[in-house]
């Protein structure tokens, strides 16, 4: 097993993530196995109870694992599945020493950071790759070299790198920020410098430079990271500003990493096969046509809090050969002034998931809005049981229809929680999470969709659509044509009579992939085009 540890200087948010997936892209573009972890030095034990607002969207795994957005960022880089465990925190690796010490695995000794921390850290990261079958795993560390937080993380592979035979089984890429100063646009490699110092002042030399700018290094400036760092020339990578992430893989490949590493570890690789992506890239940045769809939700401010539906976007837009502008719309401000301007000149809407009372009135407006006025329309998880309150209120008469989520005592809980779910009191482990089997009803339109009877999809969530109003809904009109398997779940709803109006319990965009979009999202966006160019598909 061969390991890339990828490490951040100078800033945060310098596209680490997308880095580290295309290394992994370009390994896998030349027939190598490759698998990735993300290591977050915070103290959570995973992502399941953070903040979207403050750490961007919570990614769910088939293994129901609530991890680092990331994650799904691996997935649709190298189109593979990962597990929970491919997310390693602080929290998770304190609280294994802490149950071991408390077993007395350590026969006495003296519980420390090193080695038993960093212990702990190699054997998770060596274990996870192992049971993969990978070839080469990508590490990427969280954070910015220099916090107290990240140091026994970087101690410990540090420590793998050492114990592996230096430079033999282990790369580092450490990424930097290379500003640009003054009106002459003097590129500088001060920050550069010192993060890298900073690096080997805790035993790492790094072995490639990827420096982040707004445009291409100079070739004078990538020599002179070069002498600074100690980094041969050809291994400082310039990463200016790509006009998709999707690109990010070719502009790292032109610059020979790709044949860096392979040489460097030694690897057997084949020729190189970036055909399918560079198309699917190029589609991206190339579309023929241009579609308004408005995302109404609560966390409109920050575009990482749904990052997995703006992807799915693109990989719906790439396929459907158009650009999808995602227009943010606060759900507040729709409770508060009715359908803005903004959402009247969306092509479609999607309502996405979300927890809580705030905005839930906005919402159903903004569904009531896109039913009557025939604008295609997708509910996503809450979005889906918006959709089933506001058809509720409407079309079945019951005006204080609700979900106990909201209305603990609303006298129609058309959405609440099963019986099995009432008795759980704690927070955390009550929710249905991850992959699940739905079935689909045949003719429908989700059954044309999907192309089948059965699919996988990822959950998140507590409440469900209460089985009692279910006759009253399919009676009116809003269908459940996708169920779970023992059919007491409801899955997916759609309407009669309109062009494009249908909402999942569970979350499709957590599976869309380039060159596989979300059948949802896709038919949304073609919905979209539909309506604004009067085309078919
Ligand atoms: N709050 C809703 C529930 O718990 C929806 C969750 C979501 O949209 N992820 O069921």
């Amino acid at each position: 097993m061969k390991y890339i540890f990828v490490t951040g200087g100078v800033i945060s948010g310098l596209g680490k993530g997308i880095t580290s997936s295309s290394i992994g892209r370009l390994l896998k573009s030349r027939g190598i196995k490759v698998t990735a972890i993300k290591i977050d030095p915070y103290l959570n034990i995973d992502a399941g109870t953070m903040n979207p607002i403050e750490h961007g969207e919570v990614f769910v795994l088939d293994d129901g694992g609530e991890a680092d957005l990331d994650l799904g960022n691996y997935e649709r880089f190298l189109d593979i599945s990962l597990t929970s465990n491919h997310n390693i925190t602080t929290g998770k690796v304190y609280r294994s020493v802490i149950e071991k010490e408390r077993l007395g695995e350590y026969l006495g000794k003296t519980v420390q950071i090193i080695p038993h921390i960093t212990n702990e850290i190699k054997t998770h990261i060596m274990n996870v790759a192992e049971a993969t079958g990978a070839e080469v795993c990508i590490v990427e560390l969280g954070g910015t070299v220099g916090d107290i937080e990240s140091m026994p993380f970087l101690e410990a592979v540090r420590q793998m790198n050492s114990e592996m035979g230096k430079g033999q089984d282990c790369l580092f890429v450490h990424t930097t920020l290379v500003p640009i100063m003054g009106t002459v646009g003097e590129q500088k490699t001060k920050p550069t410098q010192h993060s890298v110092k900073e690096l080997r002042s805790i035993g790492i030399q790094p072995d490639i430079i990827v420096a982040r700018a707004k445009e291409p290094l100079e070739e004078s400036i990538k020599k002179k990271i070069s002498l600074f760092c100690d980094v041969p020339v050809e291994a400082v990578i310039s990463c200016p500003d790509a006009r998709s992430i999707y690109e990010v893989p070719m502009i790292l490949n032109d610059q020979g990493i790709t044949d860096y590493i392979i040489d460097r570890f030694k690897l057997n690789a084949k020729g190189p096969d970036l055909a399918e992506w560079r198309d699917f890239a190029n589609r991206i940045i190339n579309p023929s046509k241009t579609v308004k769809i408005a995302l109404v939700g609560k966390y409109t401010h920050l575009g990482d809090s749904y990052i997995s539906h703006m992807e799915a976007f693109h990989h719906a837009g790439a396929e459907a050969g158009t650009k999808v502008d995602v227009i943010f719309v606060d759900s507040e401000v729709v409770q508060q002034f009715g359908p803005t301007d903004d959402l009247k000149k969306a092509d479609a809407i999607l309502i996405p998931g979300g927890f809580g009372t705030r905005g839930i009135e906005g919402k159903i407006m903004t569904a009531n809005y896109a039913r009557l006025n025939n604008v295609p329309f997708l509910g996503v998880c809450l979005g889906f049981q918006i959709a089933t309150i506001e058809f509720a209120r409407n079309m079945l008469a019951m005006t204080d229809a609700n979900s106990t989520e909201f209305d603990q005592k609303t006298k129609h809980p058309v959405v609440d929680l099963l019986p099995e779910q009432k008795n759980v009191t704690k927070m955390g482990a009550t929710m249905r999470l991850g992959a699940q089997p739905v079935v689909l009803t045949e003719g429908s339109k989700a059954f044309k969709m999907y192309n089948s009877a059965l699919i996988m999809e990822r959950h998140r969530h507590r409440y469900e659509v209460n089985p009692k109003y279910i006759e009253d809904f399919e009676k009116a009109g809003w269908h459940f044509t996708g169920r779970s398997a023992d059919g007491v779940k409801m899955e997916i709803a759609e309407l009669d009579g309109h062009p494009f109006y249908v909402a999942s319990q569970f979350h499709p965009e957590f599976k869309s992939r380039p060159n596989k979009p979300s059948p949802l999202h896709l038919n949304l966006v073609k919905a979209a085009v539909k309506r604004k160019y009067g085309l078919a598909d």
